[in-house]
């Protein structure tokens, strides 16, 4: 356990020492709080009744209640009897001070007693001699019990707060900490550190040298902690494994806090020798600040541990990493691969089919579109994981999943004699380029009983244009199965009519942000109806994508497009709709 604040007589709190341990208990046992006023409350009972008692000895009058006669010297029993429980209470609540005063009070009374047998012959006073000689041995007794189960429960905490292996507050322990220092408003900064390839340490030379490494990086970390040098008040803790997080507080600057970490840092890195055998570790660290990075401590810690990761990705940086709202979005993209992969591994990749139409609103048939379900239901969105999984080279596994579902709702279809539709599935760029498309295609013509010529496959038009030669090609070859070609969000990437020309496709498929736009000026109207009269030119079929309003399709019927896709004659739906839809 470690922490203290540095010995400077600069900022005034030189004589101010912070005890981690201490406090860290004193969070623990809070629970066990009894007011100071109780202390006082049942000495000032116990007085009373050693008044009451006094006033009533020796005296022979009586009480009547009722018809029942009560006499005072009986009554003296009683008062006695409040009075050595106020004092078992004083010591059953208030521990060593409780202790402290039962044992003067009751070593107090004796001589009195003594007084009243030996000298004034009062032998009535001899019960009282025994019940004090009573009380105290049972005070005595008390008070040893207690000190056992407070022992006993000291270690309890302390192995729940403290890391076995290297005697460093744990996990646990750092939090509650760091809790209560948000609960009083003080600002610190959390630096989280894992020790690198600290696996291959422990592959290569065992655990157990693996674990005397981690102890004397501890007992560095405690040592440096303890000796103030770093200026600021830190407390280490062992997290887990290879990973230590420590806190800095009472810092003024950035550079009080860069100071520290890179004191931290050479502790690390100067030579360990275990055994004769010298080792050199080294470890990256992010840190947060409380208040103005996180409000609360899980994400202190995690953001900490963003900053971490980064700096780890980078490489070894020798800078510590302080965290940026930008690392969130990084952070949020390795969160969606997660989903993904979760997703095709449990086949919770889900094949949506929305509707298009010929502009009679006859059904031409569905273009298929991937979702990926939540665990409470709800859906990511493709443009969310779709640009991630084309980044982690995972895109393909997406399409031929949808690719799949999709043929299947046309094979079974067919079976209820529904084939006069067609189903277009959208393929990445990426994905037709890999060698194995062709073959993952014919597997699926092989496998299921649909029509090729029913099929279509989605191109988008921007990022085919960046690799011409290899996707005209590809395109090329699926054509020749007798599979259709659309061209997807046609508009967005700048193509030259030469090489529209050179695409053996048969749809274009007007991208919606010039359906959204056609009705707010005449010329708007007019580009969509030239890129209509460009794709009649090149002998493709027209169709517009995010059709939502009856003003847009009116536009779109004067100016003769062939199909309409869009929310106003039909949303993306499951398959069963699609069905019944037929
Ligand atoms: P896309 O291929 O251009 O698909 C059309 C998108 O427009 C779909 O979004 C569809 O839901 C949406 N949409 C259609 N009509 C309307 C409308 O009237 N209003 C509005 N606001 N939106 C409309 P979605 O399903 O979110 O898909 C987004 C993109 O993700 C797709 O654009 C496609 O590029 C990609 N994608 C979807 N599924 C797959 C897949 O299985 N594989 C690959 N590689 N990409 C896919
Ligand atoms: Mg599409
Ligand atoms: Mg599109």
């Amino acid at each position: 356990m470690s922490g203290r604040k540095a010995d400077s007589s600069n900022n005034g709190t030189a004589s101010r020492r912070r005890s981690i341990k201490g406090e860290l208990m004193r969070i623990t046992t809070a629970k066990r709080y009894v007011p100071r006023s109780g202390y006082v409350l049942l000495l000032l009972l116990f007085v009373l009744t050693q008044g009451v008692l006094i006033s009533i000895t020796g005296r022979e009058g009586q009480i009547m209640i009722g018809k029942t006669v009560f006499y005072l010297r009986d009554a003296a029993g009683i008062f006695s009897s409040l009075g050595n429980m106020c004092i078992i209470l004083i010591v059953l609540l208030y521990r060593k001070t409780g202790f402290i005063t039962g044992m003067i009070i009751l070593f107090g009374q004796f001589p009195m007693m003594l007084i009243n047998i030996v000298v004034r012959h009062n032998y009535g006073a001899l019960p009282g001699v025994f019940s004090n000689i009573f009380t105290l041995v049972m005070v005595i007794l008390l008070f040893i019990t207690q000190r056992r189960i407070d022992r006993y429960q000291k270690k309890v905490l302390e192995q729940a707060l403290l890391d076995p292996l290297t005697g460093l507050p744990n996990r646990y322990a750092g939090r509650e900490y760091f809790n209560r220092l948000i609960k009083k408003g003080e600002k610190f900064i959390y630096v989280a550190s894992d020790i690198n390839n600290f696996k291959s340490i422990n592959d290569s030379m065992g655990y157990e040298v693996g674990n005397r490494i981690l102890n004397e990086i501890a007992n560095r970390f405690r040592e440096l902690a303890d000796s103030g040098k770093t200026g600021t008040f830190n407390l280490v803790a062992h997290v887990s494994g290879d990973e230590f997080g420590f806190s800095i507080q009472d810092y003024s600057s950035e550079e009080d806090v860069l100071k520290t970490i890179r004191l931290f840092r050479e502790e690390l890195e100067r030579k360990i020798t275990i055994d004769d055998f010298d080792y050199y570790v080294n470890s990256s660290f992010g840190y947060a600040e409380y208040p103005t990075d996180a409000k609360d401590v899980e994400t202190l810690v995690s953001f900490s541990s963003m900053a971490l990761h980064e700096a780890k990705r980078r490489g070894f940086v020798k800078e510590p990493l302080h965290f940026q709202k930008e690392l969130l979005e990084s952070e949020q993209k390795i969160e969606t691969e997660r989903k993904i992969r979760e997703a095709l591994d449990t086949d919770a990749v889900v094949c949506y089919l929305q509707p298009q139409f010929d502009i009679s609103h006859n059904l031409r048939g569905f273009e298929a579109l991937a979702r990926i379900k939540n665990k409470d239901g709800s859906f990511i969105s493709p443009a969310e994981f779709i640009p991630v999984a084309e980044k982690t080279g995972i895109v393909d596994r997406i399409d031929m999943c949808v690719f799949r579902k999709a043929v299947e709702f046309m094979e079974s279809a067919g079976k209820a004699g529904k084939t006069d539709f067609t189903v277009s599935v959208n393929i990445s760029v990426k994905h037709l380029q890999k060698n194995s498309f062709m073959e993952e295609l014919r597997g699926i013509l092989d496998t299921y009983d649909v029509a090729p010529e029913r099929l279509e496959i989605e191109i988008t038009e921007s990022v085919m244009i960046d690799s011409v030669e290899r996707a005209l090609e590809r395109i090329n070859e699926v054509k020749k199965l007798g599979i259709m070609v659309a061209i997807d969000d046609f508009g967005t990437g700048y193509s030259s009519l030469s090489y529209l020309h050179s695409l053996p496709a048969n749809l274009l498929k007007i991208d919606k942000s010039f359906i959204d736009e056609m009705n707010t000026e005449e010329s708007n109207k007019q580009y969509v109806q030239s890129i209509i009269s460009i794709g009649h030119v090149m002998r493709l079929e027209v169709i517009s994508e995010g059709v939502e309003n009856e003003d847009q399709l009116d536009a779109l019927k004067e100016i003769g497009c062939d199909y309409i896709q869009g929310f106003l004659w039909g949303r993306p739906m499951p398959a069963e709709d699609a069905k019944k839809l037929i």
